[in-house]
């Protein structure tokens, strides 16, 4: 992808003025910025930020670059700064956001639909060892992060990455992230609907699109045509479920304004059946929605869930077929309740076409650079050369001849990256946490993985599904508040009264089956030390009172 050359930061919008000027909505007239945010953006569009990292940024370093791009723009294109090294996590709220900035980013990578090839996954390996010490993370939306990246090197990152057809536009910042689908789509063999010519068209119009990249805030979207309903659609801003229509056959089911942070919201069904030939008119319509009534006066108001908790479904629906596509879209079925209780796809499947797809589990999401290049070698001698990345940081190699099987999950082992995992492997994640990010306040990745040893240890006959989600911070990103045990990072006391890292426990939360957010124990926080020894205590009182197939959400 080439450098966007300079555009006006503010499309027309299309509708007319409205009476209710107070959410600062486009759409109602408000185009003077109303915080920093809105102003850094009117000022310049984020995506140009591009040229001036190539052409001034990585050739005179760090020291050049202008503030507003450095904490604003760079995310444009999936830069953020990492965490300074060594700043506790007690010192995250005192101190000022460029004292905890480091010299070297964070880049995104952003793998729509999860979907890599062997030839991209080898690059995205030489990459990590080359430029960023061999880190390499795959997150809870299917994309890959490096840390440690250096500015100069930021060009030849996307050289390389654009060679083979990756790339970082808008994998971060006020816009279109990337676009989670279903990491079995067009193999599986109880599909519905497969979602990949929508998702490349969705791709194809917005990608890079200046029309799109002033948006009040990110935006989220999912597409599935599977029923095991694999790609978290509940906490999307919007999402497209396969669904069979009685009448019209296999389609899509459309959902808007899910997302969690501040305020979680699960989405809400419009009631409409989109064929999956309307579905990227259909997705340009609610991202335009988005764009022109989306609230921009607050910033913890201006996700899409706000505007629809305000607007309620059947205002939304309306104001999408009348305002944007011109036309009605039909009725249409609710997705199925999915028949399995996990849904990452984790061991071996058989595909439609007879052969098999092996899903594995990294632990917490973290690979390494090395390690990718083997799987790409792993991938090419047992498959055909194609990956996947899931919503729970894991990963699938597609294509596999039932005589490949086994040779492919031992070697996969040798990894350390099981087919076979524990519970507690299969359904534990973390975020970033204070290893690299600027918000955290406590440590995760590491923290999650030796959790998942101690557990293995301490009850390993526990064979449930169940998920443990680790953040850094009050922010959601490896979404505690849908987990069986969501693990919220703060500073706790522990028995001598000492401020240590500790989490806020919420229990209960689920998607899928009985969609809900955990409830926040009240009072109830525990300290890292204590962490194996709380979560042993719940699942075990877990294991003697469950009755026969109740979950434990339930
Ligand atoms: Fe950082 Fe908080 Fe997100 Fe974790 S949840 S990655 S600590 S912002």
């Amino acid at each position: 992808m080439t450098a966007t050359p300079p555009q006006p930061a503010a499309p027309t919008p299309r509708r007319k003025v409205s009476r209710h000027r107070g959410e600062g909505q486009w759409a109602a007239g408000h185009f003077t910025p109303l915080n920093g945010n809105e102003q850094f953006k009117k000022d310049d569009d984020g995506l140009n930020v591009r040229t001036r990292i190539e052409t001034i940024y990585s050739q005179q370093g760090f020291d050049s670059i202008d503030p507003n791009d450095l904490r604003g723009r760079m995310r444009w294109w999936g830069l953020y700064t990492q965490r300074k090294q060594g700043i506790d996590g007690g010192k995250t709220a005192i101190l000022a956001p460029e004292e905890l900035d480091d010299r070297y980013f964070m880049l995104r990578v952003r793998v729509d639909g999860g979907a890599l090839t062997t030839r991209q996954l080898r690059v995205v390996g030489e990459i990590s060892q080359e430029f960023a010490r061999g880190t390499a993370d795959i997150t809870d939306r299917q994309n890959v992060q490096y840390h440690w990246i250096r500015i100069e090197d930021v060009p030849e990152i996307w050289n390389r990455l654009e060679g083979v057809g990756l790339s970082t536009v808008t994998a971060c910042g006020d816009t279109p992230r990337v676009m989670i689908g279903s990491p079995v789509a067009g193999i599986a063999e109880d599909e519905i609907i497969d979602a990949t010519p929508a998702l490349e068209e969705m791709k194809r119009r917005v990608l890079g699109n200046p029309a799109y990249s002033n948006l009040p805030r990110k935006f989220k979207t999912a597409i599935s045509g599977s029923p095991v309903l694999d790609v978290v659609h509940e906490i999307n801003d919007v999402a497209f479920v396969g669904v069979h229509h009685p009448e019209h056959g296999p389609g899509f089911d459309l959902w808007v304004g899910g997302g969690l942070s501040t305020n979680p919201k699960l989405g809400v069904r419009l009631g409409a059946w989109v064929p999956l030939d309307d579905v990227p008119d259909v997705y340009e319509g609610v991202l335009s929605i988005f764009r022109d009534h989306g609230y921009r006066r607050l910033r913890n108001r201006a996700r899409l869930k706000f505007l629809v908790a305000d607007w309620g479904a059947e205002k939304f629906r309306r104001v999408l077929e009348e305002e944007y596509l011109g036309r009605a879209l039909a009725d249409g079925p609710a997705p199925a309740e999915p028949a399995a209780r996990w849904r990452d796809h984790i061991g071996v499947h058989r595909q439609r076409d007879g052969r098999f797809y092996v899903g594995f589990a990294p632990r917490v999401g973290r690979v390494d650079g090395a390690t990718l290049t083997k799987l790409a070698d792993l991938a090419e001698a047992h498959g055909s050369g194609r990956v996947r990345t899931t919503v729970e940081q894991k990963m699938i190699i597609l294509d596999v001849e039932e005589a490949q099987v086994d040779s492919l999950v031992e070697s996969l082992e040798a990894l350390d990256l099981t087919a076979r995992p524990s519970s507690f492997r299969r359904g534990t994640m973390a975020c970033t946490g204070i290893e690299f990010c600027k918000l955290a306040i406590v440590e995760t990745k590491a923290r999650g993985s030796s959790l998942i040893d101690e557990l293995e240890r301490r009850i390993p006959d526990f064979d449930e599904p169940i998920t443990i989600n680790l953040n850094g911070c009050p922010n959601a990103c490896a979404r505690i508040q849908v987990a069986d045990i969501g693990l919220k990072g703060q500073l706790v006391l522990d028995d001598d009264g000492k401020q240590v890292e500790g989490y806020q426990v919420h229990l209960g939360g689920a998607l899928g089956l009985d969609p809900g957010f955990g409830r926040k124990v009240r009072g109830l926080k525990v300290t890292a030390a204590g962490l194996p020894d709380y979560i042993e205590r719940v699942l075990k009182r877990y294991q003697a009172e469950r009755e026969d197939g109740e979950r434990f959400a339930t």
